[in-house]
């Protein structure tokens, strides 16, 4: 499968043993975009994030709010695990699912353990006294032969011995491209949830899964959809027709739509985000879309 250079990385041995992750501002992107995107977060994205998930959670203290798809330097992001989950916490949100990338030949399995690592230990040493730990499911985005998986597993697998068991199962996905059907019957088997991201939206090499495919062949092996995404502009009802759990969420790489669109279900109803997925018990929603129409031209230029 072909990528746009821009986006190959090198997979030598030495890209497989990552011991710390890669600079915050790598590539031409991270050094144009990173800085301008850090800018409005802080002067006035942060703002509104914070507000809109306030107001949300006083309408109904019950709800959790979280996000369910965005990346860090350990894949294609370009910032640390712990500035995300600090920023996330302090915008008020209660979960947070980091969805490193895992792809053969591009994306291997090291840093997405070393994400989950790394999300255990900073949950550990928390720093911010401001604000409250965020949840940090493990979990990653999984291209297969039809498209990108969501799998997230339960938060036992932050323990080192589950999440050895978690690698050992997913390195084959490192090395050759497999079905999403074997990565969403393996995901189940160690007692996760799959998420389709970004439906139907086409690129180059398999990307989002087309509608059509998962009526077909995905029914009864899949737990949700996207209906929201911050990043790719879109806001659907895909899960109702399809009865998948609702998933809102941003695949921010620049941590900046972190909470921009955000997965919410009700913490009296169901005792972790795995379960509301699995009972389709969740809801997608837009915390602020004030920058679409803007991001709607970088995507398209970038
Ligand atoms: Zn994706
Ligand atoms: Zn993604």
């Amino acid at each position: 499968m072909n990528y746009p250079d821009h986006e190959k990385i090198p997979t030598d041995k030495t890209s497989r043993v990552i011991s710390s992750p890669p600079s915050p501002l790598r590539g031409i992107r991270g050094k144009v975009i990173a800085p301008v995107t850090q800018l409005v977060s802080k002067g006035f994205l942060d703002h509104r994030i914070r507000s809109g998930i306030h107001k949300l959670k006083a309408e109904l203290p019950h709800l959790v709010v979280g996000e369910l798809h965005c990346h860090s330097v350990y894949s294609d992001g370009y910032f640390p695990v712990d500035a995300i989950l600090h920023r996330a916490s302090s915008l008020g949100l209660d979960f947070v699912v980091l969805t490193e990338h895992l792809a053969a030949d591009r994306f291997p399995m090291a840093p997405v353990i070393q994400s989950i690592n790394d999300r255990r230990d900073c949950i550990q040493d928390w720093r911010i006294k401001k604000s409250p730990p965020v949840t940090a499911y493990p979990a990653f985005e999984i291209s297969t032969e039809q498209g990108h998986l969501i799998s997230l597993f339960p938060e036992d697998y932050l323990k080192p011995g589950d999440l050895l068991t978690l690698e050992k199962r997913f390195l084959p996905f490192e090395r050759e491209w497999l079905s999403l059907e074997t990565a969403a019957c393996w995901t189940r088997e160690l007692g996760g949830v799959t998420v389709i991201p970004h439906p139907d939206l086409q690129r180059a090499y398999p990307f989002g899964v087309p509608i059509a495919f998962i009526q077909s062949h995905l029914t009864g092996l899949i737990d949700g959809i996207e209906d929201i995404s911050a990043a790719h502009g879109f806001n659907r009802d895909y899960s109702g027709p399809l009865d998948l759990a609702s998933i809102g969420s941003s695949d921010d790489h620049f941590n900046f739509l972190i909470g921009a669109a955000v997965t919410v279900y009700d913490g009296q109803r169901h005792k972790n985000l795995l379960s509301a997925i699995k009972a389709r018990d969740t809801r997608a929603h837009c915390i602020d879309n004030s920058l679409g129409s803007l991001i709607s031209v970088a995507r398209k230029i970038l």
